[in-house]
């Protein structure tokens, strides 16, 4: 029996032939390609965004693709749902690729794009493998693997399954179809002509040139219970017959080089670029650590929805850690894209990319601050709609209301920044709502000034002698100043600190008590802005419930 017959009874039905595929899905004549490969695991991690980014800036700066492949060779969990949750994530923040699968629709001729539907294709690839003595069956069971890991561990060998520990290699043809004809279950592995103690030259766009060990072990390439493919061997299969230029992915990825080296230079095939991106890490307290899905909300795409962060500050939180010098580039290129900036893998960090959310909530904040009140209206009402009923409420209760209120102190040269999020905003206007404000339990900041006769001696004069809703903004302070003059308050700040004595405080002080009895807070937007917002009638029924 040859190594056709044993190939002929894994795979009886399948025909086409490695060549056939590579007629079906020609070379695509230079062209870059990038592809972003998430497996769909129920959750889109910060990572596969980053790198997205990455897949997207070279494809769109050299007129390439960019393609979205399914890794879905797992398939224990549900589907659809965890494909729905990656497109979301890519076209929230316009990471729209070119080729795909979504939605029963395919874009591209290089597809099927996900890999449950590519089943056929890898056969014949195996196929091939049997054939020419580069693949075989394996029937070793679990238990024998354990075992022969235990027995290396003990032995202080270097694991796996290569050379004389490959049990399975030496079986003869005739061995092997007995096996299965017998009924016993088998995985698929390569048969490595490596030498781990041989070094070979690599090139990663990242880290630079690398010297690495030859692949020696016979890796699985097929599984047993779906018969799909492992990621190594999916990997060759797509990314050769998608004519992926640049592999960008996790550098979890990069001792698994060797296999990949192997396997391609079996089939004669052009290897890729590798840009292996470094790990997003997080200071924790003096130490800095991986950042984790079980223990960092902010390493879950989600986070930045639920919270309602903007789209383009979550985009440039993540260049400031792509590269270095991007930050420069922003400062200097304030009015450009980020798809303009010429990314350069030799500039990402090796020893992993820190990522902070401090960072993140300044640049946020400052890209809202810098938002027209509309926009700034708009995003949140969709944010709030998904989010939070109390927003949204508030939003169509009045629009234009609402907008005039995230107005205040913005679309001038320096905006107010105090929206770090869109989850943020009902507590940082609420008390421009009366539902809201007669509903709350308030704690009215008073500071210098807690008399209570003096507080009502204050509002009273004001509201029946000075406040006039019609006034500018300087009559209106000047009133306020007025008032304070015929009060016994420093109308000038200069004038009180030199003689405090003389005074009962100064023009600060008047003009909290205003704002506290209106609002509850010490700190708030342009006090004039909002009384003109509010009206009198409001303002002073607000007054009159001050006890
Ligand atoms: N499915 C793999 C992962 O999620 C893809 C790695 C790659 O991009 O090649 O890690």
């Amino acid at each position: 029996m040859s190594n056709k017959d044993l190939a002929d009874l894994i795979f009886p039905n399948i025909t086409k032939t490695v060549e056939d595929y590579e007629k079906m899905y020609p070379s695509r004549n230079g062209q870059v390609v990038t592809r972003i490969a998430p497996s769909p695991t129920g959750y889109m991690h910060i990572g596969g965004i980053y790198q997205a980014i990455i897949d997207n800036l070279i494809a769109k700066s050299n007129k390439g693709v960019f393609i979205l492949r399914i890794e879905d060779t797992d398939q224990k969990r549900e589907v659809k749902e965890a494909v729905d949750l990656i497109k979301e994530a890519l076209y929230r923040y316009d990471l729209i690729p070119d080729e795909y699968e979504l939605d029963g629709e395919t874009v591209g001729n290089y597809g099927p794009y996900v890999q449950s539907e590519r089943k056929e294709i890898y056969h014949a690839f195996i196929k091939h493998l049997i054939e020419i003595g580069r693949a075989y069956p394996c029937f070793c069971k679990k238990d024998a693997l354990d075992e022969l890991r235990v027995m290396q561990e003990h032995k202080k060998l270097r694991t796996g399954y290569y050379g004389k520990y490959a049990k399975c290699r030496n079986l003869t043809v005739d061995e092997m179809i007995q096996k299965i004809k017998s009924g016993e279950e088998y995985v698929i592995r390569f048969k490595s002509m490596g030498d781990f103690e041989h070094k070979f030259k690599f090139h990663d766009e990242v880290k630079g040139d690398l010297e690495l060990s030859q692949n020696d072990e016979d890796f699985v390439i097929m599984k047993s219970d779906n018969l799909l493919p492992t990621y190594h061997f999916a990997h060759l299969v797509d990314d050769h017959l998608m004519r992926t230029t640049h592999v960008i992915r996790g550098e979890e990825w990069l001792s698994s080089v060797p296999k990949h080296v192997e396997l391609f230079e079996t089939f004669n095939f052009e290897l890729p670029k590798y840009i292996h991106t470094p790990l997003i890490i997080k200071k924790e307290g003096n130490s800095i650590r991986k950042i984790s899905k079980r223990k960092d909300p902010e390493a879950t795409m989600s986070y930045y929805s639920e919270n309602g962060y903007p789209k383009e500050a979550v985009i440039e939180s993540l260049m400031t850690i792509i590269n270095s010098n991007y930050e420069e580039w922003h400062t200097q290129n304030p009015d450009k894209s980020y798809l303009e900036f010429n990314y350069d893998p030799s500039k990402m960090s090796s020893s992993g990319a820190l990522y902070d959310l401090e960072k993140l909530n300044s640049l946020s904040k400052d890209i809202i601050s810098k938002k027209k009140a509309i926009d700034v209206c708009n995003e949140s009402y969709e944010w709030a709609k998904k989010y939070s009923s109390s927003l949204k409420e508030m939003i169509e209760q009045d629009k234009e209301y609402y907008t005039n209120i995230l107005n205040i102190e913005r679309e001038q040269e320096k905006p107010r920044k105090d929206i770090v999020n869109y989850s943020m905003i009902e507590n940082l206007i609420w008390y421009m709502y009366d539902d809201k404000f007669n509903s709350r339990d308030k704690e009215y900041e008073w500071k210098n000034i807690t008399d209570k006769d003096e507080i009502k001696l204050i509002l009273d004069t004001y509201f029946d002698k000075y406040y006039d809703i019609n006034d500018d903004k300087d009559t209106w302070f000047n009133k306020v100043k007025l008032m304070c003059d015929e009060l016994g308050y420093a109308s000038n700040i200069k004038d009180y600190k030199k003689e405090p004595e003389k005074y009962k405080g100064n023009v600060a002080d008047v003009s909290t008590v205003i704002r506290v009895s209106i609002t509850t807070k010490s700190n708030t937007p342009d006090l004039y802005e909002i009384m003109k917002l509010l009206g009198v009638s409001r303002i002073k029924d607000r007054i009159s419930k001050i006890k």
